[in-house]
């Protein structure tokens, strides 16, 4: 369950666990996220999430499967096309909400 929520000082947030050594990712820049297969219309998979340093030793878990990897600063803006997300109106409400 890598992605779920930090409760720190009265504050709720999203964050991702790596699926590897099952610490936070912290920075876009040093994650992925992972999955089997290639492309193939129609089909959906489960959705893993890695540090880089983390990423091979993970897929080395499951050598059989064909592995695919994206970095993870390319997700919120790949989910955003999918959720058709409005990103300057979702900015707006996520401060509006902060308050
Ligand atoms: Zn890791």
């Amino acid at each position: 369950m890598p992605l779920q929520i930090k409760h720190a000082d009265g504050i709720t947030m999203p964050i991702i666990i790596c699926d590897f050594c099952h610490e936070q990712i912290t920075d876009a820049k040093d994650g992925s996220y992972q999955f089997r297969g290639v492309d193939t219309t129609g089909e959906i998979n489960d959705i893993f999430f890695t540090h880089e340093k983390c990423c091979r030793a993970f897929e080395k878990l499951d050598p059989e499967s064909l592995w695919s990897s994206v970095s993870l600063e390319c997700l919120p803006i790949y989910l955003g096309n999918n959720l058709n997300l409005n990103l300057k109106e979702a900015l707006e409400t996520a401060k509006r909400l902060e308050k």
